[in-house]
């Protein structure tokens, strides 16, 4: 049924010389909503929808195709040391070398499973989290508003957009309120466009379709209900795009580090390389096997694991973070995050629980009422003076309450049979007003009926206002609510003007110092102010009612702060990272937040917006170090806010909710975007969104960041402990006349099996307990830092020490070549896998870490364990690697000889343990 009438309307539109993509634009809404069978009052119901959705697919555009397996593994041959390899097994090969040739096999494609493997592991927890990042959208459907997927959107449906949203399909306006689109995506154009629903020629070019929002842009100001008219790849963007814009992550900074780094390591491992060749074929060694001794020491010192692994620890950062309700957007955050030294946090919601309850009022007599009950449920009284108040005979109070209720987007939907609770929906702020009119005896929907609204200035973050306009049988009257002091300026007129302005001159002032006392108590003041016989101008904003509008008083509201943040705000305090409020609140309340929370210390101070405006880049720049609260902020301000504390060399990380947030977001170092309060635009900004909007999640995020990158250190630690040690024994042994104590396709076997298994899987550590005891990470760190180096020096000389002492010491005892080679082999492994033990911890005992707390760890050393079981003593396996099978006295003797450079990193754990102790 629905597919004809849109076909007929897809002839009439061809009949017109149009498809029929192009003609909303020109329909009337209620014939484009006839077209599409939608209601305009109620929308589609469940089963429209869920029919819909079935024959028009998923409101998504294709995604960049998931890489199959077999290019997953394809890819790992994609290196220049693969190349390498290669052309050495075919050196081997034409040398006659059969079995090294087919070791050097065995080994790339056992490395590129080991990789495939990881890949496809990481790719996949990237998929699901892009999948969770993903948009949600408002609709109404058979009359009720709820949040759908934006993938579920279908033609037909009632689309409720709200400054901040992202447009997720192509859209006719049915009403809209102070519209504005940010279209820069789809039309290049900067300026926000303004939009309207009235009808338009058919010939209007796209940008000008000023009826119509098209899926890729969002909204900047006001509010709208538009009739979704297409979706997926039918809308503008599907059309311009038919593939979405690729997802690939681009490298991190760290992995750009690593990269940069990696190529120094190619250049000395040429340099060991030419050596090799060099002393190799002076000595008289045969040339193919000085040639494959050379290309597996070359493997052996590149860190081709390395890439790999940080990919993983990224992955597995992301995936950890996710349990802790932190949904990664860029993979950059990861690390940034445990190098961040400033938070530049939101109050509402973040630091307190937005759950608010109005605890007192402020009248222009300069009575003061104060409401008891907690939260939502509207049970409590009103108190003035120490008695209860019959809010029913004060015109004072009603009158108050009255325009709470109707500059007011909020419902509070009552007990019911299925739920006895009361359910708020919408601005908690609002909320509570509506609570508080209950309790007083008012009837908010019974109001809204009475005075119907006809006009309204939305709420922004800007403005810190909203208006709307409504009849009444003594004409229409307009409503303010909003931050007081910007409620007083409308409210100022001409002072000594007669005795009527002398009084409300009076009123104001208290009203002024009241909102004060308020604010100072960390309550959230509102003040309510009403111009009789006023209209709205959409041009003139609140411009037009400037020394007309009469105070009714002040609203207060207590949000107590979430009880986890001051424990957060004193770990991040002792992790070395300072926190500091960017609020839009006032600058009292919020300086009353934030010493109860321990963000402002003694001797810390608040500005305000103003002030931040009349201070110049090098003012604020010399009282930064002091201010512990930003009040009254207009977002535009959190940049330079931002940017004042990057010039100080800080790495920050700020939170923000609303559209114009989305700068300060992007320039942030990690731009964090809230969950449930957050707008789309903001989550598109940030690097990563809080799912709860708490303060300590971010915490949480910052302490996994930091495990992220100590797990990267160790596997750099792991790789390049055990390729210096390696190289060195062959160069060691090469220049004192000793026989080579191992042999290229055993090096090659050590180096990409062995090692492999235990990088990837140290690379799981779970969190030592002490990340956030610790400075933060200096951006410009080198990956080799003095300690870690200290440790290298350390690791190495005891592996040397233990692998070719025995070598040599078991030559000397006459033992035949092939075992005492064997033998060192395994030692090299078992070496590794102390040392493994060793990386887990800078200061910790490996004694006394418990082994267990990484299970993938643990597997890696059985498999490895395993493998070089198999490999000495499976006959198959010890003849194509060249080994020969020994006692268990001998084994128990390389247990304990390559436990050394386990004992000496405990001896210099136990010397730094002590340093710590004594400072
Ligand atoms: P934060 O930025 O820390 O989350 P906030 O939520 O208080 O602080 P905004 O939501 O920008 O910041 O509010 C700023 C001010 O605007 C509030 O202090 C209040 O005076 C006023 N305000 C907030 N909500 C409304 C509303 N729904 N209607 C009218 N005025 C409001």
């Amino acid at each position: 049924m629905l597919r004809s009438s849109m076909q007929n309307e897809q002839r009439r539109s061809q009949q017109a010389g149009l498809d029929d993509e192009h003609r909303w634009h020109a329909l009337h809404v209620d014939d484009a909503a006839a077209t599409l069978q939608s209601n305009l009052e109620l929308g589609l119901s469940e089963e429209h929808a869920a029919e819909r959705l079935a024959r028009f697919g998923p409101n998504v555009l294709p995604e960049h195709a998931r890489r199959s397996l077999a290019m997953v593994v394809l890819h790992q041959f994609r290196s220049p040391l693969i190349y390498l390899l290669l052309v050495a097994a075919l050196i081997a090969l034409l040398l006659g070398e059969i079995s090294d040739a087919l070791v050097i096999f065995v080994v790339v494609l056992l490395n590129a499973a080991i990789g495939a493997l990881q890949e496809g592991r990481a790719e996949s927890s990237m998929q699901a989290l892009r999948r969770l990042a993903s948009h949600k959208a408002r609709v109404l459907r058979s009359g009720h508003e709820q949040p759908i997927d934006a993938s579920d959107l279908v033609p037909g449906d009632l689309l409720l957009l709200a400054a901040g949203d992202a447009v997720a399909a192509d859209a006719r306006l049915v009403h809209g309120a102070a519209l504005q689109i940010a279209e820069a995506g789809l039309t290049g154009e900067s300026v926000p466009a303004v939009k309207d629903p009235a009808a338009l020629a058919p010939d209007t070019l796209l940008a000008d379709r000023s009826n119509m929002v098209h899926a890729g842009t969002h909204v900047t100001a006001g509010r709208a209900r538009a009739l979704v008219v297409a979706t997926g790849l039918g809308t503008e963007l599907g059309r311009i795009a038919t593939l979405a814009s690729a997802t690939l992550e681009p490298q991190t900074p760290l992995e750009r580090r690593v990269a940069e780094f990696g190529r120094y390591v190619i250049i000395a491992a040429l340099v060991v390389f030419v050596l090799m060749l060099g002393i190799g074929l002076l000595r008289g060694l045969g040339f193919a096997q000085v040639f494959m001794l050379a290309v597996s020491t070359l493997v052996g010192m590149v860190p081709e694991g390395l890439p790999v692994a940080m990919t993983i620890a990224l992955a597995i950062g992301v995936q950890r973070m996710a349990a802790r309700n932190t949904v990664v957007r860029r993979l950059s955050a990861v690390e940034t995050l445990g190098s961040t030294t400033l938070i530049c946090t939101d109050k509402t919601g973040t630091l307190t629980r937005n759950e608010m309850t109005v605890t007192a009022l402020a009248l222009p007599d300069a009575r003061e009422v104060s409401i008891s009950g907690v939260g939502y449920e509207p049970i409590g009284e009103l108190r003035t003076d120490g008695s209860e108040l019959d809010a029913g005979s004060n015109d004072a109070v009603r009158e108050l309450l009255q325009a709470a209720v109707l500059c007011n987007d909020s419902q509070l939907g009552g007990p019911d049979a299925l739920d006895a609770r009361w359910k708020p929906l919408g601005d908690p702020t609002e909320v509570a007003l509506l609570t508080v009119a209950i309790k007083a005896g008012l009837l908010p929907a019974e109001l809204r009926a009475r005075f119907v609204r006809r006009a309204e200035l939305p709420f922004d973050a800007t403005t810190k206002m909203m208006a709307t306009q409504h009849d009444s049988p003594d004409g229409c009257f307009v409503v303010i609510k909003g931050a007081p002091e910007l409620v007083f300026e409308l409210c100022s007129s001409a002072p000594g003007a007669g005795q009527q302005n002398e009084q409300s001159t009076r009123a104001r002032e208290q009203l002024r110092a009241s909102a004060h006392a308020m604010a100072e108590r960390a309550l959230r003041v509102l003040a309510i102010a009403i111009v009789r016989g006023g209209e709205i101008d959409g041009h003139a904003g609140y411009a037009a009612f400037a020394g007309r509008a009469s105070l009714l008083g002040l609203i207060g509201q207590l949000d107590p702060p979430r009880p986890e943040v001051a424990r957060a705000v004193g770990q991040c305090s002792a992790a070395g990272i300072r926190t500091v409020m960017v609020t839009g609140d006032h600058k009292a309340t919020g300086f009353a937040v934030a010493r109860t929370l321990g963000i402002a210390r003694p001797g810390d101070i608040a500005i305000d917006g103003r002030e931040l405006e009349q201070m110049s880049d090098a003012e604020l720049t010399g009282q930064l170090d002091s201010i512990a609260v930003f009040a009254r902020v207009h977002p535009a301000q959190k940049l330079r806010i931002v940017e004042a504390y990057q010039r100080q060399g800080q790495s920050v990380a700020m939170t923000g909710d609303g559209v114009n947030d989305a700068p300060a977001l992007m320039r942030a170092d990690v731009g964090v975007a809230m969950g449930v309060t957050g707008t789309d635009v903001a989550k598109d900004a940030a690097k990563i969104v809080i799912a709860d909007d708490n303060f300590a999640t971010l915490v949480a995020a910052i302490e996994e960041g930091r495990v992220v990158y100590r797990n990267i250190k160790k596997a750099i630690l792991l790789l390049f402990s055990t390729s210096f040690a390696e190289v060195t024994v062959l160069l060691l042994a090469l220049l004192l006349g000793y026989p080579l104590p191992f042999l290229a396709v055993q090096i090659l076997w050590n180096n990409l099996v062995t090692e492999g298994l235990i990088t990837v899987n140290l690379i799981m550590e779970p969190a030592e307990g002490d990340e956030m005891q610790r400075p933060p990470i200096a951006t410009d760190e080198p990956l080799l830092t003095r300690p870690l180096l200290t440790r290298i020096a350390v690791m190495v000389p005891a592996i040397v020490l233990s692998t070719l002492g025995w070598f040599i010491v078991r030559s000397a005892a006459g033992i035949p070549e092939a075992q005492v080679r064997t033998e060192t082999f395994t030692l090299l492994a078992i070496c590794e896998w102390y040392n493994v033990l060793n990386c887990r911890s800078d200061t910790r005992s490996a004694l006394t870490l418990d082994i267990f707390r990484n299970v993938w760890l643990v597997g890696g050393l059985l498999l490895g364990n395993l493998l070089q079981i198999a490999v000495v003593f499976w006959a198959p396996l010890a003849s194509v690697l060249h080994t020969v099978p020994f006692g268990w006295t001998e084994v128990l003797a390389l247990a304990a000889v390559g436990s050394l450079v386990l004992w000496v990193e405990e001896l210099r754990k136990l010397a730094v343990r002590r340093r710590i102790l004594r400072t």
